[in-house]
């Protein structure tokens, strides 16, 4: 189920990324394997008394172009659209701005929940600052210092208080699918080509609060997929509608909402930055992944060689995504998009497929018999079982003597020697390499 959004939002330098890296904590963490992916987030999970939410910083989302209180204006926007609960951040060295009033009369008018944070609070003293701020009108001020982590407490209680009830949990076994990309790659014009290929409908199923539309529908084989729209909720007409950082937020929660993910590229415009920056978060969240290429038909004088070459460009570009299949399609012509369901299907097969115990350490035998295990100083590491301990993505933990001795290339050769053994493509493999008792 898709947890509650709470948006932090704020004009400039009140602390909003300071507190968003505080109740993020250490969530945010993996990244740096991942080349291409930024660390400053505007999107993290966040927890509190065994309540997930997803964290939004709207400050991290420049509209650079746009006067001060446009940008903020638009941000507050943007935390009305995408949370269910909203906590203002303002500032009790500056006190009470014109700015921080603007932005508290655009909430206020929205009806989400507001929780107003006056960030700053380092000592006991400037706690009597704090009462000047009920005067915008939405409740009480809570007070916090981002830096030293205090009063985070009292804030959260009162974040997860307003917290919209749960919906009755609907069983849905149906695969878990949506298209992610910049803006322009063509994910909406494939939403409704994959749509219009004649299939059944089975429901729309408005989001919560929030006003995304998930689409059910049944393929020809009979099997239920539900296509998790990012693309047709777009605001259009608004401003940040098109911009990357709010592409790239979008695409992130698409993520965690799927099984599988579909990474869309443009044939037409080649492969930017951007690209990389969406398809590293849905690598590092571990879902199954397709690479989809768009507007194949822009290309002109088309052949096998072509096809390669985008194949090998991918390939470079994408290092990290090896085990991703790559598709060549066409929103305009519907080329290939037949294709797509059975392709979902199968790397959501594959995400969830279980080793057993036996055959995986069969493999894991003769890989070590063919490639021996590195020694270091003298000292051989020796790997003595596997077992396969979740899936989606799937998960191993091997048990060494020294989890040191297990070097990157030959946790790598294993990796592959299992891909080579069982087919998971289209998903991720994690490796545990845990100290034998
Ligand atoms: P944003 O622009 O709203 O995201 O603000 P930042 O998180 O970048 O913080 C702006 C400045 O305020 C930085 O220099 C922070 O170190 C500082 N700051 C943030 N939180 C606190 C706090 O609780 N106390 C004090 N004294 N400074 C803070
Ligand atoms: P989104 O921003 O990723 O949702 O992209 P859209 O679906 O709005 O498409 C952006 C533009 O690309 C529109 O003008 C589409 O008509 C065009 N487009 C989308 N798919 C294709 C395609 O397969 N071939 C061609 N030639 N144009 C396409």
């Amino acid at each position: 189920m898709t947890n509650p959004v709470v948006a932090i939002v704020g004009r400039p330098n009140v602390g909003k990324s300071t507190l968003f890296n505080r109740i993020a904590g250490q969530r945010i963490s993996i990244v740096e394997d991942t080349p291409g992916v930024t660390r400053d987030r505007i999107y993290a999970h966040g927890e509190w008394l065994g309540k997930n939410f997803n964290l939004i910083d709207t400050g991290g989302i420049e509209m650079s172009d746009q006067p001060l209180l446009t940008q903020i204006r638009q941000q507050a926007e943007i935390a009305i659209d995408e949370a269910d609960v909203i906590v203002l951040v303002v500032d009790t060295e500056s006190g009470v701005t014109d700015a921080d009033e603007q932005v508290a009369r655009i909430l206020y008018r929205s009806n989400k929940p507001v929780v107003l944070a006056v960030n700053k609070v380092d000592n006991p003293e400037r706690r009597s600052d704090i009462y000047d701020f009920y005067s915008l009108g939405l409740g009480e001020p809570y007070p916090v210092s981002s830096v030293h982590g205090v009063g985070l407490g009292d804030l959260l209680d009162a974040v997860i208080h307003n917290f919209p009830e749960n919906a009755a949990n609907e069983t849905d076994d149906s695969i878990r699918f949506s298209l992610i990309g910049r803006p322009n790659v063509g994910k909406s014009s494939l939403v409704n080509a994959i749509l219009g290929e004649n299939r059944v409908i089975v429901s729309n199923v408005a989001g919560t609060t929030r006003d995304a539309i998930n689409t059910r529908f049944k393929a020809t084989d009979g099997q239920e997929f539900t296509m998790i729209d990012t693309a047709g909720i777009r605001k259009q007409g608004k401003i940040y509608e098109n911009t990357e950082r709010y592409a790239l937020m979008r695409a992130m929660r698409a993520i965690d909402d799927s099984n599988v993910v579909l990474v869309v590229l443009n044939a037409e415009e080649g492969i930017r930055e951007i690209d990389k920056h969406i398809a590293g978060y849905a690598h590092e969240a571990g879902c199954g992944v397709i690479i989809v290429v768009n507007k194949w038909d822009t290309i002109e004088n088309r052949d096998h060689r072509t096809m390669t070459d985008f194949t090998n460009l991918i390939r470079h570009e994408f290092q990290y995504l090896s085990y991703a299949p790559i598709i060549f399609v066409s929103a305009k012509t519907k080329q290939r998009l037949n294709k797509l369901p059975e392709m979902i299907e199968e790397v959501n097969a594959h995400h969830e497929r279980r080793i057993k115990s036996s055959v995986l350490n069969n493999v894991i035998m003769d890989a070590i018999a063919a490639n021996p295990t590195p020694t270091q100083n003298g000292k051989r590491l020796r790997i003595f079982y596997a077992t396969q301990v979740a899936t989606a993505p799937p998960t191993f933990v091997v048990f060494v003597n020294d989890p040191e001795l297990m070097h990157f290339s030959y946790e790598r050769y294993l990796e592959n020697q299992i891909r080579q053994a069982f087919d998971f493509s289209g998903t991720p493999l994690h490796l545990i390499k845990r100290q034998r008792q």
